[in-house]
This record gives C-alpha cells, structure tokens and sequence, in this order.
C-alpha cells in the first residue's frame, strides 16, 4: 500500500430493487473513470447474462457459510431468502491504496458495513453512504416489472422489501432521486468529486511546496 496515495471513497449505494442502481452505476462509470465495483458474493442463482465474478461471485450457502466462518466478509445479510455479502479484500486495500470502490448493497448491509468500519478511522472517513429513491413507489413497480427479471411471487417480495426500506433513507448522508439515470448519475459524480477534496482522506498536504 502506497503512504502517498490520498484515500480513496467508497460509496454505498442502496435503494430498493428495481430502482435503478445498477443504470445509474453503468453511467457513472462513463463520468467517473477508475471506478471499482465492489463484487458480492450470492447464494441466489445467477440471472440471464449474469457472469461469475462479474455481478457476483455465485456461491453454494455451504461454501458461503464457510467464507463468513473465516471471516472474509466486511459484511453478509439475508435479502430476499438468499445471502449476500461484500468480502473485505473488494473494499479495504483497494480504498487505502487510493482507489474509489462503489458497493451496490442493501440497508441491513449499509448498517453493518457502517459499523464494521467505525473502528477504522481511515476507512469511516473514506466512507460514503447514499440512498437512491424511486420517483414513486408505482415508477418502482413498473420498473422491476420492466425488467422482467423476477417471477411475480420475487416481485411481491421485493416490493415489500422495498415499502420498508424506503423508510431507511435518513440513515444514509445523501439522497438521490432516480428520475433520469444520467442526472442521477451526474449528481452521485458530484457527491465523489466533493468527497476527493475532504481533509480527512489526504495522507500529505494536497500542493506542491517546492
Ligand atoms: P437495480 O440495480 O436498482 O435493481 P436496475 O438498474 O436493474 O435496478 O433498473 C431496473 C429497471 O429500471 C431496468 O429495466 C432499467 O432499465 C430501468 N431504469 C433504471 N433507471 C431508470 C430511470 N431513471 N428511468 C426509467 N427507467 C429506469
Ligand atoms: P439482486 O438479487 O437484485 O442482485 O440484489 C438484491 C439485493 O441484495 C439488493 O438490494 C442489493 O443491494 C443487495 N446486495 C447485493 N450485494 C450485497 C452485499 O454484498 N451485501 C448486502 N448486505 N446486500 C447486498
């Protein structure tokens, strides 16, 4: 790890399926190159398209299970009848070696990584969590229907899921309204860009003094 990299940010971007994270992070990448998008593990099975090791790291809960035993997971959460988790090795040496890590996680997840990091003064600084909400909770439903994704009982789930996650949004530092993704996206740029200039994330004085 190098001492005169600045600390890079990592973003924890939730909001309720279906709303738009990952549309929002494809243009991100677009207006923020450099980015690292943190991959989870999952137990749920992968979707039409989906790689290993791309959306996710596709796990049996057996194998889950014994990861979390070993302590590799900054944080794991049941959603939707299936475990999730962020490994540590996505996020802490990559943000103190000055990288920008976005990790697409849930609320549960969000508390937990929050905690999980209080004890880190480099990382809690570097740590930024932002809530995406839907313009309404009927755009919402349109959207996860829209994507044809889910069967309609994991639609009923997730809309449930969704009506008490919204009820989060205050625990997070920034809301964002997803009505056009590359508004939202540009917003979330500026959220970043305004981050790289805290005190707390620079190892040395920002210029040059010779
Ligand atoms: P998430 O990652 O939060 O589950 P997705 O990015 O998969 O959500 O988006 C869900 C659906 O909504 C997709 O079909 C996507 O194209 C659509 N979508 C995302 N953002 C918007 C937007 N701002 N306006 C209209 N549709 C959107
Ligand atoms: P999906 O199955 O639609 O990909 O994701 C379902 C939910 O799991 C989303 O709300 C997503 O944010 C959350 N999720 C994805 N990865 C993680 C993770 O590593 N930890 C936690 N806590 N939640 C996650």
């Amino acid at each position: 790890m190098s001492q005169e990299n600045n600390i890079g940010v990592a973003v924890v971007f939730s909001g309720p399926s279906g709303v738009g994270k990952s549309t929002v992070c494809r243009h991100l990448t677009s207006l923020l190159p450099g980015f690292h998008f943190s991959v989870s593990c999952t137990t749920r099975a992968p979707r039409p398209g989906e790689v290993d090791g791309r959306e996710y790291y596709f796990l049996s809960r057996e194998e889950f299970l014994t990861r979390q035993a070993a302590g590799e997971f900054l944080e794991y959460a049941e959603v939707h009848g299936n475990y999730y988790g962020t490994l540590r090795q996505e996020l802490e040496p990559r943000v103190l070696a000055g990288e920008d890590v976005v990790l697409d996680i849930d609320v549960q997840g969000a508390r937990l990584t929050r905690q999980a990091l209080a004890g880190k003064p480099d990382l809690a600084a570097a740590l930024l969590l932002v809530f995406l909400a839907p313009p309404s909770m009927a755009e919402l439903e349109r959207r996860l229907r829209g994507r044809k994704t889910e069967t309609e009982d994991a639609i009923q789930r997730r809309l449930a899921n969704a009506a008490r996650e919204m009820t989060a949004w205050r625990e997070y530092d920034y809301v964002i309204v997803n009505d056009e993704a590359l508004v939202a996206a540009e917003k979330l740029a500026a959220i970043v860009r305004a981050a790289h200039c805290r005190c707390a994330l620079m190892r040395k004085e920002p210029w040059n003094n010779a």
